[in-house]
């Protein structure tokens, strides 16, 4: 058997980062996990319990950033600033975040024997193409800061495997969701944002009339495919990271209403700026570089994030 590996995970106090750290701990092929967050939209309680080397600071902080990535195998560079409307509001920090702090960690890694990098990209760099479903060799278009920000973060990382021979595999994450995911706040994700409204008995706010559709993918599937592609090394160009279904919001109202079993009222608002109508990934080049990896489907991964949710209120 090979050395255990040890794998940096950035943002890993976040949503999918904590739930990674988790998987990686149960892995036998890792030794080593740490986390380098500044906890700017993440939470330490996400990581209690687990035994995980934790770096708090920034990865625009070049000391700490070396300290945590020094002799890494494998990074996980998850760490941003997430949602399209946080980067209208400020794009500078988003830039800051997102492109430069990608750009350092590809730095860091270059200087400690070209570590293997996976890095969290998005479906938003595909933006106003209206081209369905979404491959990787469209023309990107993006809509919003945040979108900018990750098509420059994957671009470098491209740009550090050409000119550095770098090994680095760029996702673009979907819809994410599941359990760790925030409620509860202006930017929070479409998912949460339902059941915390369903579960405190408020209208189900939905920006628009519902008919935006998403290829929703539940964060097991995600944190499989970045176990898989961390112990077999894997490489490629941007690879989409969803498995192509194609979910409206009414449907998904009506199913968080079956997991409830209660009838969920709607209140619909305006369209918010920079937010793609309809989004659907074409999956061939996941499928082909992840053979292995079965997708949890939508209602058991909703049924399974209803509950998370229902025990953290019961635990509150
Ligand atoms: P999250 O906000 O829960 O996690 C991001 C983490 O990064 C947080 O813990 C935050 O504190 C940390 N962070 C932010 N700036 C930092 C900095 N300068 N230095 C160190 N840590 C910093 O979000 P998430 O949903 O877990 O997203 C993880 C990654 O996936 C992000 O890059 C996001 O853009 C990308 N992504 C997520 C989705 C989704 O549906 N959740 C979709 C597309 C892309």
């Amino acid at each position: 058997m090979s050395t255990p590996k040890r794998v940096l995970v950035t943002g890993g106090a976040g949503f999918i980062g904590a739930n990674l750290c988790r998987r990686l701990l149960d892995s036998p092929e890792i030794g080593e996990v740490r986390v380098i967050d500044d906890l700017s939209s993440g939470d330490r309680n996400n990581l209690s319990g687990l035994d995980v080397t934790f770096f708090e600071g920034s990865i625009l902080d070049p000391e700490i950033l070396q300290a945590a990535v020094e002799s890494c195998d494998s990074i996980v560079h998850l760490a941003a600033v997430p949602s399209v409307p946080r980067s209208i509001k400020d794009p500078v920090r988003s830039h800051e975040a997102n492109a430069t702090g990608t750009l350092r960690v590809l730095e860091a890694a270059r200087s400690n024997e070209g570590a293997h990098v996976i890095l969290a990209s998005s479906s938003s760099v595909y933006g106003a193409n209206p081209t369905l479903p979404k491959s990787e060799d469209l023309m990107c278009q993006p809509m919003s800061p945040y979108a900018v920000s990750k098509l420059a973060a994957e671009q470098y990382a491209m740009a550090y495997a050409q000119c550095y021979d770098l090994p680095v595999l760029p996702f673009r994450f979907f819809n994410v969701y599941g359990p760790l995911q925030a409620a509860g706040h202006a930017y929070a994700a479409v998912i949460p944002a339902f059941i915390d409204a369903a579960l405190a008995g408020r209208p189900i706010p939905v920006h628009g009339d519902g008919s935006q559709t998403r290829d929703f993918t539940f964060v097991d599937t995600v944190t499989a495919v970045l176990q898989d592609a961390i112990i077999r090394q894997v490489t490629s160009g941007p690879v989409n990271l969803a498995f192509g279904t194609r979910t409206n919001l009414v449907e998904v109202i009506s199913l968080l209403g079956t997991a409830l079993d209660s009838k969920l009222k709607v209140e619909n608002s305006p369209n918010r700026l920079g937010d793609v109508p309809h989004s659907q990934a074409a999956n061939h080049l996941l499928r082909d570089l992840f053979p292995n990896i079965q997708p949890v489907n939508f209602a058991t991964g909703l049924r399974q994030t209803v509950q998370w949710f229902q025990e953290c209120e019961i635990s509150s």
